[in-house]
Formats: C-alpha cells, sequence, structure tokens
C-alpha cells in the first residue's frame, strides 16, 4: 500500500515545453515558445528591478492595483478581474471549481494543450470536438455537449493553427450552449488580432453569467518569465476563483512590471506593428519555400510538411535544430506533419527560412 493520487492524475502527459537549447552551447534561436522577440517594456524591466529591496514583503493579494490599471485600459470592472500565475493558473482553478470526477471538459480537436492536462488532474474528463480546415467548429462543438458538459475551452485565436471564430460565431457558440456550462475564451492572443470581425470575448462576459476571458502577460507583453495572467468573470466566477486561488498567487515582482507594463502600451503597439510585417513575411517566404502554412491571427504560423522519407516535420525539426533553429513539434496537439514557428526577430526569421531552404533543398 502506498499514498495514491486521485483517479486522472496519472494519466496526465507532463506538459512538454518547447526547446531552448541547441547542440554544441551556440545561441539558440529560440522560435518554439511563441515568445515576443522585441523582449519587455523597457519600464516593466525598471519596475521589476526596484521591487528588489522590498522583496522581504508579501505582495498585495488582491493585485489591486494591476486590475484597477487593468480595468481602466480595457473598459471593464476591475472588481470582475481576477489575477493568476500565468493564464495556465487560472484554467486550471476554473477547472478544479466547476469539475470533478464524471464530468466532461469540451475543447476542439487542435486546442490548447492546458485544457486537457486541467481537465485530467482534476479527474474530469477531456472531450474534444473535430474541427474544420484547423479551424473550430461551432456545430461540432456543441453537438458534444451533454449533460455533464461543465466547462467549454476555446482559445481564440487558437494556438497551435493560429485560427480564430469571429465574432458572430463566438456568439452561436455561446447562444447553444446550457447556461450551467461555463465558456472560457482564451485570448492570449487578442492584442496581436487586427482583424475587423474579431471579438475578445469581453461583451459577452459583460452580458452573460457564464462566460470567462483569459488573457496573459506572456505573450504581447513579453513577461513570460514573471507568470501572470487575469481572468474578466461573472460576478459570481470572480468569487469563486478568489476563494480557490492562493491568498498570495501573484507574485508583487509580476505585479509591478505588469503594471508598467500595462502603462507603456507603446510597446504593445510596436510589439503589433513588428508581428504583422513579419508575420506576412514569414508566411510570404515559407510558402516560397513549397510548404503549406496556415493564415493566423496570432505571432506564430503553422506549417505543414509532407510525408516523403527525409522530409517529414520530424525531420525538419530535428535539422533545424542542428542548426540552432529551434521550432516546436506538434504531435502533442494531434498535428504531427506540422511545425510551429514563433515570429521572430528580422535575424531570426531570415535564419530559420534559410536553414529551411536548405533542408528541403
Ligand atoms: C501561451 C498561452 C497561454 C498563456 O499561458 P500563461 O500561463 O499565461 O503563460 C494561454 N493560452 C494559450 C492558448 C496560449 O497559447
Amino acid at each position: 500500500m502506498s499514498p495514491r493520487p486521485r483517479p486522472g492524475v496519472l494519466e496526465v502527459e507532463p506538459y512538454v515545453g518547447g526547446e531552448s537549447r541547441a547542440p554544441g552551447g551556440r545561441p539558440p534561436l529560440r522560435l518554439a515558445s511563441n515568445e515576443n522577440p522585441l523582449g519587455p517594456s523597457p519600464k516593466a524591466v525598471a519596475a521589476y528591478e526596484a521591487a528588489g529591496p522590498e522583496l522581504h514583503r508579501y505582495p498585495d493579494g488582491a493585485s489591486a492595483e494591476l486590475r484597477q490599471a487593468l480595468g481602466a485600459l480595457h473598459d471593464l470592472d476591475p472588481a470582475r478581474i481576477v489575477c493568476g500565475a500565468g493564464s495556465d493558473e487560472l484554467i486550471g482553478l476554473l477547472v478544479r471549481a466547476y469539475a470533478g470526477p464524471g464530468d466532461e471538459v469540451l475543447y476542439s480537436a487542435h486546442g490548447f494543450l492546458m485544457y486537457g492536462i486541467s481537465a485530467k488532474s482534476a479527474g474530469a474528463t477531456p472531450v474534444t470536438a473535430r474541427e474544420a480546415n484547423l479551424t473550430a467548429d461551432v456545430d461540432a462543438l456543441l453537438a458534444k455537449v451533454t449533460e455533464r458538459t461543465r466547462l467549454l475551452f476555446l482559445a481564440n485565436p487558437n494556438n497551435p493553427t493560429g485560427t480564430y471564430l469571429p465574432a458572430a460565431a463566438l456568439r452561436r457558440l455561446h447562444a447553444g450552449l446550457p447556461p450551467e456550462v461555463l465558456l472560457v475564451v482564451d485570448a492570449a492572443y487578442a492584442e496581436y488580432v487586427t482583424a475587423p470581425d474579431y471579438e475578445d470575448g469581453r461583451a459577452l462576459v459583460t452580458a452573460q453569467d457564464n462566460v470567462v476571458m483569459t488573457r496573459t502577460f506572456s505573450k504581447i507583453y513579453g513577461l513570460a518569465a514573471l507568470r501572470l495572467g487575469w481572468a474578466y468573470c461573472p460576478p459570481a466566477v470572480a468569487d469563486v476563483l478568489n476563494r480557490v486561488r492562493a491568498p498570495f498567487n501573484v507574485t508583487r515582482t509580476a505585479q509591478v512590471a505588469g503594471l508598467a507594463a500595462v502603462r507603456d502600451q507603446g510597446h504593445v503597439v510596436r510589439s503589433r506593428a513588428h508581428n504583422e510585417t513579419w508575420r506576412a513575411w514569414l508566411m510570404e517566404n515559407l510558402r516560397g519555400l513549397g510548404v503549406e502554412i496556415t493564415p493566423s491571427l496570432g505571432n506564430f504560423l503553422l506549417i505543414q510538411f509532407s510525408d516523403a522519407p527525409g522530409r517529414t516535420a520530424h525531420d525538419a525539426l530535428a535539422a533545424l535544430k542542428e542548426e540552432g533553429v529551434l521550432l516546436r513539434g506538434m504531435a502533442a496537439y494531434g498535428l504531427p506533419d506540422c511545425l510551429r514557428i514563433t515570429v521572430g526577430s528580422e535575424a531570426e526569421n531570415r535564419a530559420a527560412v534559410d536553414a529551411l531552404r536548405r533542408f528541403l533543398a
């Protein structure tokens, strides 16, 4: 007899992050984790450094100043915002609070990996719905709703496909759900989106009792190391998250750097502009090499390879890694023919395309 975890826990495939090391100890080109190639706002770095002498103080457990600033920036009620140690923490807390053994957590076939991991670790059952053209399918999702469904996660735009549901489709998805199912719109890449028919979900949250929007500082804000995210919630859901989260779940350094980052929207504008330019450049130049690219609203592209021996995604991943160019393998997402590339700096993008050209030659 020995201690045993709850059912489901040992079915969790531990999350494997993007690679960060190149062979031979060379400095790698890190295009595997959708990090901002411009880095964080220098003002956020300064705020982080200035917090050093106060490390003996507990953080504000309510993240009040940061929530005020987020509310002002996005025109939201700060009382309905809950901050977390990355949006991953909030995803996990939502699943734990609303689902358990016997319950189902629904998402689309190539949805973000953390939804299934969180469901299993809560003892709930992950359920996926097929996609059409690598895009979430409203009817397929609704067809998978049962009386056991507790949460539906939709990353919009989705990682790793980069595709999205326009506002009208998002509203149709919500309208088709029973009121007791919580729709979580994971808008991790919302700041990158310029499509006019997109909405991040906040209007639905404001108007409905069963919709939550999550956001992160890990992507356009370039603060992945600090672990900072937030959720905009109906009051009852905010109350639940505030009960189940740890009292000091967001560090003081994350709060002060996040606040400075929110106040430096110029950095966000520059990061979005860089992404627009280089995502288009990458798309054109990669297509020119004969691989298939899915149009993306995020800071990454999904590349589809052929199944010709020596030319597969698996082969490409290894060959590029040999050259110090790190992309992300997609087998865990059910896309073994694909690799995901993050839009990097100009030098990184050019080096990645050159390496891929050599591989495909
Ligand atoms: C990167 C990402 C997140 C962010 O996770 P953090 O825990 O905030 O770093 C959430 N959802 C999706 C779809 C992502 O790609």
